[in-house]
């Protein structure tokens, strides 16, 4: 059946496009990339597995109504209306459709005729596409092989599910090293959570299987008294046997009223699913924050200059080295957002970290250190050698042209301070100096750059 394939991956593609959609903002990070790809993977398993169950429940009614029409005499209009039917039949059933079908066995019971009833092996042969969707034999196995319980079916999936998922964790932990240990902790609850949707789903399956096999023998009876009221005589007993079919079709109503509570149940589970997932989302806001780069311009942030200023402070000291700090933020930045908007301000950002920075050595740390500030760690480097580097730097600014639509201009100037480690010199200290150099070059009428001066004692 290519068409009805077609369909169910149509139909299957939709709940997990909606959801990815709402997690998109995760794709922005490497970490966030892998768990979207994680999340969209474990939501398309969930939906292969619905549409199963709306397959299998498809061609059981079709198979069931094919039974039907075989045991009746030949009736062109009775058949034309049972095609209709088995055409219209799209799971789950509306209440209304179970009448319609209600209503026209109901009509057919005078006229239903069967010659002899279903034999065993007509029965098998047309259980068998129902099986197959099922999963418990393929076309190729002989009929006798022993049937897999769904459960273990389910059992089967989720060991190879867990398979791949070791497998794509082993090629991604070179990269799983940044997030932190608490977001660690949040995703195995996700994947608990997925797991025990996965139970849910399986529970479900075989509850629906259950109600197919019942619903199954409650059909076959219907087609046992139909055939069977050929022979009968007598208004009083026909009527009763009419009755007892009215009875089983209305259990037929229950269990597929039983099988429409447990979609509701997966409707649930779904949407604490979406809960869980916008949980999700700000755990990565907040593993973001405790990043080390900055998503608009690429630089290493603040968090990162602190860390290697350490670091580097620790090498100076030990191997007598000199070190420089200069802090550069852009003149009158506030004017060009308010001229020409937000995006271009961002897009200044851009040009100065990949156009105007690049020309700082290899072994250079820039940092966006706050909205239009930049950090610069030089190792190894004196005032001096700093003076001759921000000379560089401006020499480029000069060059870049920041162009957007029709909008084009030079980029905007910087004042920058430059301080050179002090032997024995706290942290903070040696930044602050830094800090009050950049300052003192703005109230002197900015585009400057100031040397901070080296306290004593
Ligand atoms: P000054 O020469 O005194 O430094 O003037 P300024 O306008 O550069 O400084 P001010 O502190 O008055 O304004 C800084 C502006 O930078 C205000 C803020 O909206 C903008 N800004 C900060 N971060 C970003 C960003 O990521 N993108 C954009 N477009 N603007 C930003
Ligand atoms: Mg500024
Ligand atoms: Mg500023």
């Amino acid at each position: 059946m290519p068409e009805q394939n077609d369909k169910a991956e149509s139909i299957g593609g939709i709940l997990p496009k909606k959801v990815m959609r709402l997690l998109d903002a995760l794709k922005r990070t490497e970490t966030g990339t892998i768990v979207h790809k994680h999340i969209s993977n474990t939501l398309c398993e969930h939906e292969k597995n619905r549409d199963t169950i709306e397959k299998a429940y498809a061609e059981i009614i079709g198979r069931l109504l094919f039974f039907f029409s075989n045991q009746l005499e030949y009736n062109p209009e009775l058949l034309a209306q049972l095609k209709i039917i088995r055409l219209g039949l799209t799971p789950p059933l509306s209440l209304h459709e179970l009448d319609v079908l209600r209503e026209f066995i109901d009509n057919s019971v005078q006229s239903a005729y069967s010659p002899a009833g279903i034999s065993d092996d007509e029965f098998q042969e047309a259980i068998q596409p129902l099986l197959e969707a099922f999963g418990f034999v393929t076309s190729e196995q002989p009929r006798e092989r022993k049937l897999k319980p769904p459960a273990q079916i389910m059992e089967l999936d989720k060991n190879k599910r867990q398979n791949q998922q070791v497998t794509e964790d082993f090629n991604h932990r070179k990269v799983e090293y940044k997030v932190d240990s608490a977001f660690r902790k949040h995703l195995e609850t996700q994947r608990d959570e997925f797991q025990r949707i996965e139970q849910e789903f399986a529970k479900t399956i075989t509850h629906a299987i259950k109600q197919s096999n019942a619903f199954t023998s409650l059909l076959d009876q219907n087609i046992n008294e139909l055939t069977s009221l050929e022979a009968i005589e007598e208004n009083e007993e026909l009527e009763m046997r009419r009755q007892n079919i009215i009875r089983e079709i209305q259990n037929i109503r229950n269990s597929h009223q039983e099988y429409l509570n447990g979609f509701s149940r997966i409707n649930k589970t779904i949407q604490e699913l979406d809960a869980g997932n916008r949980q999700l989302d700000e755990e990565l806001n907040r593993v973001r924050l405790l990043s080390m780069t900055d998503d608009l311009t690429g630089l290493h942030n603040r968090r990162a200059f602190q860390q290697r200023l350490k670091e580097e402070i620790g090498r100076a000291d030990r191997y007598q080295t000199p070190l420089t700090v200069i802090i550069m933020d852009l003149d009158e930045f506030k004017s060009i957002n308010d001229a020409h908007g937000h995006r271009v301000g961002d897009l200044v950002l851009k040009l100065y970290s990949t156009e105007v920075f690049s020309i700082f050595r290899q072994h250079d740390m820039v940092t966006r250190y706050g909205g239009e500030e930049f950090a610069v760690i030089l190792p190894n480097t004196d005032a001096e050698g700093g003076l001759r580097a921000i000379s560089k730097v401006k020499r480029k600014v000069n060059k870049v042209v920041c162009k957007y639509q029709d909008i084009r201009f030079g980029l905007p100037t910087f004042s920058a301070g430059l301080a050179q480690y002090h032997p024995g010199e706290d942290v903070s200290d040696f930044v602050h100096r830094a800090d009050t150099a950049m300052y003192l070059a703005k109230s002197k009428g900015r585009n400057l750059v100031e040397e901070a001066i080296v306290q004593q004692g």
